[in-house]
């Protein structure tokens, strides 16, 4: 059975319910196909996408740790079945996602192959070989090369060995050298943010800020013009005021910048910023949501920044991609954690 008739609500904007019919190939019909399944759940979606994951990495007791390539392929198996359609891999150890091979039951992949930082200022166990400036042109090139789509570079960073904050990795020049040759072969480049130098970033043409908790509001009118995306991943900051065991300086500083966030993203969703949600390693789409709508993003927003705004964005291609619910996932983000139906390129998993 490789055809699938749908009724309900098309989401994240649809209102009213409508009947449908997908063929194999994603082709949407408005007459009854022949021999179609029915499918189960009265809200549909063509997928969840997560625009900044890392399969080849994992949470560990002091830190993020590397998986190898099968590890990976279980955690994209994972997903899918719980109605991830599309993946961008934010950067994976030594680039290892790079040899993941498509497959049934597998999210569309969009890869960026090793992280590029210089010595010390990114996780080692993740880093591997670091990239000094000299470099870092031809190394993003070699990702490229290799089959990434995209290339991640860790803009700004604390330097591990001094300990200090957050500051900038490489001159700002030498990203822009970056970009201009990735954009010539073809590729785009994400680049990790937490400090001010996110508008500089924008400034020189990165196609997505990754993290971006110090973006502001030029920077977002710059973004808005240019088409620059935003993956907040607010799992991996606002997420830990969950945490009761959070130091009370760490605290404050995330409260501040909730503040901040409440301003900025629901303004980017007004210029027409393409905003990504994205679970880096710790969070989950579903939660990813319930903090976009919790920030101020409209629940139907905050779900189209989790499914058709990245499938624009990374122009995904119409494959038979459904996900249906029973009930409405604007009305509670918890939905998105029982999907009734489950079809990812055509295989149906659920
Ligand atoms: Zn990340």
């Amino acid at each position: 059975m490789t055809s699938w008739a749908v009724r309900g609500i098309e989401l994240p904007f649809g209102t009213a319910p409508r009947q449908w019919w997908i063929g194999e190939s994603g082709s949407v019909h408005d007459a009854p196909l022949p021999d179609a399944e029915p499918l189960p759940g009265r809200y549909l979606l063509a997928g969840l996408a997560d625009a900044h994951a890392h399969p080849a990495v994992g949470p560990g007791p002091s830190g993020p740790v590397a998986r190898d390539r099968s590890a990976a392929e279980d955690s994209l198996r994972a997903w899918a079945r719980a109605g991830v359609t599309l993946v961008r891999d934010a950067g994976s150890p030594r680039g290892v996602v790079l040899d993941v091979e498509p497959g049934p039951g597998l999210p569309v992949l969009h890869a960026a192959g090793r992280f590029l930082a210089p010595p010390g200022r990114y996780f080692p166990e993740l880093l591997g070989d670091p990239v000094p400036e000299p470099d870092l042109v031809r190394c993003g090139l070699a990702e490229i090369g290799r089959g990434a789509s995209w290339v991640k570079v860790i803009a700004d960073f604390p330097d591990l060995a001094a300990g200090t904050g957050p500051e900038p990795t490489y001159p700002i020049g030498a990203i822009a050298d970056l970009t201009a040759a990735v954009h010539q072969a073809g590729g785009r480049v994400a680049a990790h943010s937490t400090t001010a130098l996110a508008s500089q970033l924008v400034a020189i043409g990165v196609d997505s800020i990754e993290h971006g908790p110090r973006l502001d509001e030029a920077a977002i009118a710059d973004m808005a013009s240019r088409g620059t995306a935003w993956t907040p991943t607010l799992c991996a900051s606002l997420g830990q005021l969950d945490n009761p065991d959070l130091p009370p300086e760490s605290r404050r500083k995330l409260e501040e910048a909730r503040e901040r966030l409440t301003e900025l993203l629901p303004l980017a969703v007004r210029l027409g910023v393409p905003v990504l949600a994205g679970t880096d390693v710790v969070g989950s789409i579903p939660r990813e949501v319930a903090l976009l709508v919790q920030i101020g993003l409209e629940p139907a927003e905050a779900l189209a920044a989790a499914s058709t705004w990245p499938r624009e964005y990374f122009a995904a291609a119409a494959a038979s991609d459904i996900v249906t619910y029973h009930n409405d996932p604007r009305a509670d983000p918890a939905e998105l954690t029982r999907p009734a139906a489950v079809i990812v390129g055509g295989t149906r998993l659920l």
